[in-house]
């Protein structure tokens, strides 16, 4: 951009800072515009990065990356711990049988797979015996490092998709994102907020992890309150 001369009148340099606000508006306005597409490719970029990902430890045993699914313009975002037998060997979220109970709460919410958006805290299966990768049940939480070495996938994932609303699932995911300690039946039902660096403020609805509820089926009408919460706030009915 060329320097105002010294003979640049009063009205110039104003034609001048207002063509500059314009333009800086005008690139604002570009960024919420952002065509769908674009998003879509950049969260297909990022899952070709997790794939390649060895961020943390958990990259040497993974046999596939469970990067997260979903609508690039997804109201709710779901947000688990971390992938399991199943979703090691699938390379998708939650299709075990917690997955299974996620897709019924889903379906009486009035919403689907392809409409919200799905994705875990680490991307690749915590094991708790390494050197069993093919034992069920050999899972663990992710370490504080595994969290913090995967943090910044997920954050891109939340500023690309930008949702109105994220549900974590479980305590994993409820205290990771909302940096506490507390316990999960404190946090539970009731909002809180989280914005990724760069990214807009979002609602937070904390509940169980679908397999929690699968153990413990009395924690059932507490998960269906909070998705109750969660349909209020988007404005959405409950089908009938
Ligand atoms: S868990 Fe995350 S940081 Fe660790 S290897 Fe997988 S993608 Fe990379």
């Amino acid at each position: 951009m060329a320097e105002p001369s010294r003979s640049t009148t009063r009205s110039e340099l104003l034609d001048l800072v207002l063509g500059l606000r314009l333009r800086a508006e005008r690139s604002r306005e570009e960024d919420w515009a952002r065509p769908l597409a674009d998003v879509a490719a950049a969260l297909a970029a990022l899952a070709t990065a997790v794939s390649s990902c060895q961020g943390c430890g958990l990259g040497r045993t993974r046999i596939k990356p469970v990067p997260g699914v979903g609508s690039p313009k997804a109201r709710v975002m779901f947000v688990g711990e971390g992938p399991g037998y199943e979703e090691d060997r699938k390379g998708e979220p939650f299709v075990g049988a917690a997955g299974g109970l996620l897709d019924r709460i889903l379906k009486a919410m009035g919403l689907s797979r392809s409409s919200v958006f799905i994705a875990n805290v680490v991307k690749c299966h915590p094991l708790d015996d390494p050197s069993r990768p093919d034992a069920r049940g050999n899972d663990r939480p992710p370490s504080p490092e595994e969290l913090a070495a995967c943090r910044r996938y997920l954050d891109e994932q939340i500023r690309l998709v930008a949702p109105e609303v994220i549900v974590c699932l479980g305590r994993v995911s409820t205290q990771a994102l909302l940096s506490t300690t507390a316990p999960l039946g404190r946090l539970r039902g009731r909002w809180a907020s989280y914005a990724p660096p760069g990214g807009a403020p979002i609602r937070v609805m904390p509940t169980y992890h679908p397999a929690a509820v699968l153990r413990d089926e009395t924690l059932k009408p507490a998960v269906w309150s909070d998705m109750k919460a969660v349909l209020a706030a988007l404005g959405m009915e409950r089908p009938s």
